[in-house]
């Protein structure tokens, strides 16, 4: 991964400048850390503290070393607070009405979020290369929209730039008969990622306390006994989901969960376009309308999911979404953040194989192997 040396090595020498000034030392035109009048690193003193803070807090690698590069800590300052923002871990009292889906938070324009969104993409399938070599961690992101929210255009852009090797998505509609002959989970069990991918789901579990909430005459269709069907129903499922969640997330699996917040005024005006564009008439569906009328019941539905699902360990970010460009650079920086949490690293080579590997490079330089 030549890019990921190159880039590592950039990061560090660009941390190391930053800790130079911090300390307030001389810092040399390179970029780098300065030398002192006998030609030796003057890597110690505060200098030292700064980059064993760095490489601590996001395990910068030493020069050479193959590691993905690390945004500033300034980018990261950034990213925290953009995130933070629209996160929602464990809020019994959360109301939706306190995110305004036509939020940008300090952002003016599209144009202002371009080089910021395009850093994110570039920098997550850095990240997805790192996760797949560890084959350690998986990454499982939940979208979870009204229609038209514009779920997959966020995919799709976000997703841009990964090795589609290291992604699997899956996209979940009204369940068929074999799903509905098995539990709430079933289907989406099987559809986890494996170590080392990043596993979306569009639209999810979640759906059995939306949908079927909403319309519970779907229950109707789940074969479950009345015995089991009581008022604690949705509770229990909430109950059931943060288990499931908790279970996944001591397996090594991360769990990030996405509500695309659009506006009423603006689903309407993107399914206008969708009927009135040729090219996106495919698209529009006469269940939207019939889902549309019922407008109130799924934002009560959605307040009180999040309310009891969002957790310290699998938070919902509800992500304003009337502007298209805003969700993405959100959805964008979560994933990030999350990945880099999660201090990747490429798997170490022992001694031996390094040596094997040497063998074997000197044997095909001389065209032997
Ligand atoms: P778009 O945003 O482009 O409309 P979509 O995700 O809504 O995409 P559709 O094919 O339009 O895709 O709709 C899938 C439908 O399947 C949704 O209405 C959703 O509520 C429904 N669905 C998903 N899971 C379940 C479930 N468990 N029970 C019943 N309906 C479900
Ligand atoms: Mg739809």
């Amino acid at each position: 991964m030549p890019g990921c040396l190159l880039g590592g090595g950039t990061f560090f020498s660009f941390s190391l400048g930053m800790a130079c000034r911090a300390a307030k030392l001389p810092v040399s035109s390179a970029g780098g850390a300065t030398e002192d009048g006998a030609g030796r690193w003057r890597a110690e003193g505060r200098v030292c503290a700064w980059v064993e803070t760095l490489r601590k807090a996001r395990r910068v690698a030493w020069v050479g070393m193959p590691i993905a590069p690390v945004p500033t800590i300034k980018e990261a300052m950034k990213r925290t607070e953009l995130t933070k923002r629209y996160c929602i871990a464990e809020d019994k009292q959360f109301r939706l009405d306190d995110i305004r889906p036509g939020d940008t938070w300090k952002l003016k324009s599209k144009d202002q979020a371009k080089e910021w969104l395009e850093k994110g993409v570039a920098r997550l399938s850095e990240l997805q290369e790192t996760l797949y070599a560890q084959d350690q961690w998986a990454l499982l992101l939940i979208f979870q929209a009204m229609d038209a929210a514009g779920k997959d255009g966020t995919i799709k852009h976000v997703m841009s730039g990964v090795n589609p090797q290291g992604c699997q998505v899956t996209s979940f509609k009204a369940p068929s008969a074999e799903e509905l002959d098995h539990d709430f989970m079933w289907r989406t069990t099987r559809r986890l990622p494996e170590r080392g991918r990043i596993g979306i789901f569009n639209r999810s579990y979640y759906e059995e306390v939306l949908v079927v909430r909403v319309h519970p005459e779907l229950l109707a269709g789940q074969k479950l006994s009345p015995s089991l069907v009581t008022k604690d129903l949705w509770h229990e499922r909430y109950q059931d989901i943060n288990a499931f969640e908790r279970y996944l997330t001591r397996n090594g699996v991360i769990v990030r969960k996405f509500f695309l917040h659009v506006s009423k005024a603006e689903q309407r005006e993107r399914l206008l376009s969708r009927l009135e564009q040729p090219e996106k008439q495919w698209k529009f569906s006469l269940d939207d309308i019939r889902e549309r009328k019922k407008w109130g019941a799924y934002m009560r539905a959605y307040e009180d999911m999040i309310r009891h699902t969002a957790t310290e360990y699998a938070p919902w970010y509800v992500v304003p979404a009337d502007h298209k460009w805003f969700t993405r650079l959100v959805v964008a920086e979560v994933i990030v953040e999350a990945l880099e949490s999660l201090e990747l690293s490429y798997p170490k080579v022992s001694r031996a194989k390094k040596k094997e590997l040497a063998a074997v490079r000197t044997a095909l330089r001389i065209n032997q192997a």
